[in-house]
């Protein structure tokens, strides 16, 4: 019988984290072994998860939670870390596959050292390859581990992207679901609360990435992720709005052939081919059936409404600070509309703000040619965007 394979899940508590530990639960005994996990405050869940999955180590991002964790976990054997410091060793830790799931930029240094470990890197934390990108891949490189997008669109296009015949092809596509606002106008957009925003029209995920599929700049932050996992350059990620998200992604080839990947919307669908690959599994998923799908629409992306979507291929094209500050002004924007400080306009526009007020600004470093350089400018970024969280409606919207 061959050696149980050693994984850890990074962001265990959450949407992603969840469905990766469900593939790993129903999986016969002596398969996988779970060596670390990881969350920020949810002390219970991780708790139970450890204990579930027997895991040997378990690390909590908010070091205020480590005495309820140790008090959750008294009597097992299970080693506890907390602050980012333990974060980050449980990415150490040695494993055979390690699922990258915290959400944003503070996710950067944890899938940083689990990426320097040299072996497969089940990657979802997008952005760190949005606020990292030349810098992340150099490391990918230097460590010869194997990235595995999970992201289902990046996913699907790692599933007939044929790397051997990179000449032939012309372009990608990403679809988006066109999120719970696709069919509002701005005018009622501009009144949208947390819930209708929150509220996905296929997709059940954190709320983060919901919010930012709701401004569509959720498929922004992936036009600069996919520039970077297949090294094209952005005019070739184009992006079609697609309300069913039965077909994922797609790559065109220079003989006209378009090849698709399709499923159900269910996360479990990709997860379990990083989780697998270079072989399949099964997944407990929908099973797709077309008859039953009916159709399938497809209409392009409305930049006038969603401008966020611009603003990301802006960026990338810009290149230097621009993505870095983009996906920090963004976090900040998210968080405050959730706090329910701002509207829902007013994200978008706050980033389109901070990349302006970035360009002029004398404490913001210029280059980016190191990791340290991605955090000062990561730093500085959200300085400017909290900055203009204080401003009144109007100005942001
Ligand atoms: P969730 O918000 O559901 O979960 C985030 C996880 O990260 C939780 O375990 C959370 O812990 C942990 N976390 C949050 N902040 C920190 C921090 N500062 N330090 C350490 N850990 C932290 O997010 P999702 O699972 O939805 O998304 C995770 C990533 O995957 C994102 O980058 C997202 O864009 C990407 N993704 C998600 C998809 C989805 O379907 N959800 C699809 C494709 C990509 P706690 O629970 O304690 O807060």
């Amino acid at each position: 019988m061959s050696m149980p394979r050693r994984i850890s899940v990074l962001g265990a508590t959450g949407s992603v984290g969840a469905a990766t530990l469900d593939l790993i639960e129903r999986a016969p005994e002596g398969v996988y072994d779970v060596v670390a996990l990881t969350a920020r405050t949810n002390v219970l869940e991780l708790a139970r998860l450890a204990i579930k999955h027997r895991a040997r180590f378990v690390a909590i991002a908010d070091e205020a939670c480590e005495p309820a964790l140790r008090e959750a976990l008294a009597g097992h054997d299970i080693e506890i870390a907390s602050g980012e410091g333990g974060v980050i060793e449980a990415a150490q830790r040695p494993a055979d596959w390690i699922m990258a799931a915290i959400v944003g930029a503070a996710g950067l240094r944890p899938t940083l050292a689990a990426l320097r470990q040299g072996r497969a890197l089940a990657f979802a934390n997008k952005e760190c390859l949005v606020c990292a990108g030349a810098l992340f891949m150099q490391e990918a490189a230097a460590h010869r581990t194997r990235l595995l997008p999970v992201d289902s669109e990046h996913n699907a296009i790692f599933q007939v992207f044929n790397s051997e015949d990179r000449g032939a092809i012309d372009a990608i596509t990403l679809t988006a679901s066109g999120g719970p606002f696709r069919t509002w106008d701005k005018i009622r957009m501009q009144s949208a609360g947390r819930a209708d925003a929150l509220a996905h029209p296929t997709w059940d995920m954190g709320a983060k990435i919901s919010i930012d599929s709701a401004t569509m700049m959720n498929k922004g932050l992936e036009v600069i992720e996919a520039c970077w996992l297949f090294d094209l350059p952005e005019d070739q990620v184009r992006v079609v709005v697609h309300p069913q998200s039965i077909v994922h992604g797609m790559v065109h080839y220079a003989d006209g052939s378009v090849l698709a990947q399709m499923g159900s919307p269910d996360m479990r669908t990709p997860i379990a081919h990083t989780l697998a690959w270079p072989e399949r599994m099964a997944a407990p998923v929908e099973r797709l059936d077309l008859t039953q799908a009916g159709r399938l629409d497809f209409e392009p992306p409305d930049l006038e409404r969603f401008p966020a979507l611009r603003l990301a291929r802006e960026a990338v094209q810009a290149g230097g600070i621009a993505p870095t500050v983009l996906n920090a002004a963004n976090e900040v924007a998210v968080a405050a509309f959730l706090d329910e400080q701002i509207g829902f306009l007013d994200i978008t526009a706050c980033v389109s703000e901070a990349l302006d007020r970035a360009a002029g600004d004398e404490d913001m470093p210029s280059q980016l040619g190191a990791f340290d350089d991605v955090f000062a400018i990561d730093r500085r970024a959200r300085v400017l965007a909290r900055g203009l969280i204080g401003a009144p409606a109007g100005q942001n919207g």
